[in-house]
């Protein structure tokens, strides 16, 4: 499942591509994969059953303007009244090409027998075309992802951007910050504090394992065991460890890539996100691995205390 740097990638690839292009036709392909207005899926589902007709129309002759996120939410500025959201959920794909590229052949799992395959194939939902004869398309192999357009007004009462808690690769997210979320959740497993998104925004079970193995403590310890050198490492392991992993854009396991149709490579380093039974690379010792609410979570039982 794309996490921060998995979506803050797409983000950055798609910013200049995107900017000022102007949108000639829009194809929905899976009319559930869009919606249109603030509320809820689910609601807008019910009561708007023309939504994907209607967000097609809208959207012919629209020019695009910034590409931004919060949290895991891509959000599509258009110049005009509208925004497009897009939430990529588990195995959703932003991919762009450019007029001469329609015709390049991507793999779309990080796998190795993924075949090379050309776009639109069966898991492209919606496809995005522009005057300049470039493409966006959205795939996703789940279908648990989705697109809505909100008018500008509309985008504060957006219910899926709200209640998150801050952006950890913000200057506002300080340690100050860190310690007073620390301090909300004194009894809680690092590796569910770490997952909460009400907590802190846009890290999921790749990036807290890997959080956790950088701060050298064990994913069950509470906020209130740590001591304060422990403190002050668990917050720079957010800061370089999301940062990092945007530096490579993001892990391709599964089916995140890149909107190039390029893997993110943060995956080679994983240090113990889906390596237990295999070699720590500090120390040697066996990762393992345990459940925690559902998620599992890998550790070094010698490197992490
Ligand atoms: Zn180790």
């Amino acid at each position: 499942m794309p996490e921060l740097p998995e979506v803050e990638t797409v983000v950055r690839e798609l910013r200049p591509k995107l900017k000022n292009k102007k949108i000639k036709a829009v194809r929905v392909l899976m009319g559930k994969m869009v919606a249109m207005g603030p509320a809820t899926l689910s609601n807008l589902r019910k009561t708007h059953p023309t939504a994907h007709l209607d967000f097609a129309k809208a959207l012919v002759g629209q020019k695009v303007g910034n590409v931004s996120r919060r949290a895991k939410m891509i959000i599509i500025d258009l110049q005009g009244k509208y925004a497009i959201l897009v939430h990529l959920k588990m195995t959703g794909q932003l991919i762009y090409f450019a007029k001469k590229e329609l015709a390049k052949q991507i793999q779309l799992f990080n796998i190795e027998k993924s075949p090379l395959v050309h776009l639109p194939n069966k898991s492209t939902h919606v496809i995005f075309e522009f005057t300049d004869g470039s493409k966006l398309f959205y795939n996703d192999f789940r279908q648990f992802g989705y697109l809505k357009l909100v008018t500008d007004k509309e985008l504060p009462n957006v219910k899926e951007l709200q209640n998150y808690g801050p952006e950890p690769l913000d200057k506002k997210f300080t340690f100050q910050v860190f310690e007073k979320i620390l301090a909300r959740r004194s009894n809680a497993k690092l590796k569910q504090f770490l997952l909460d998104p009400n907590l802190i925004a846009g890290i999921g079970n790749i990036y807290s394992d890997e959080i956790l193995f950088y701060a050298k403590v064990r994913p069950w310890r509470t906020p209130k065991t740590l001591s304060p050198k422990e403190k002050q490492r668990l917050f720079k392991g957010i800061k370089m460890i999301l940062a990092d992993a945007v530096k490579h854009y993001g892990s391709s396991v599964g089916d995140f890539i890149r909107p190039s149709g390029d893997w993110g490579t943060y995956g080679l380093i994983h240090k113990v996100y889906g390596r237990a039974g295999e070699k720590c690379k500090v120390c040697g010792s066996i990762i393992k691995s345990m459940k925690f609410n559902g998620r599992t979570g890998s550790f070094c039982p010698v490197c992490q205390k």
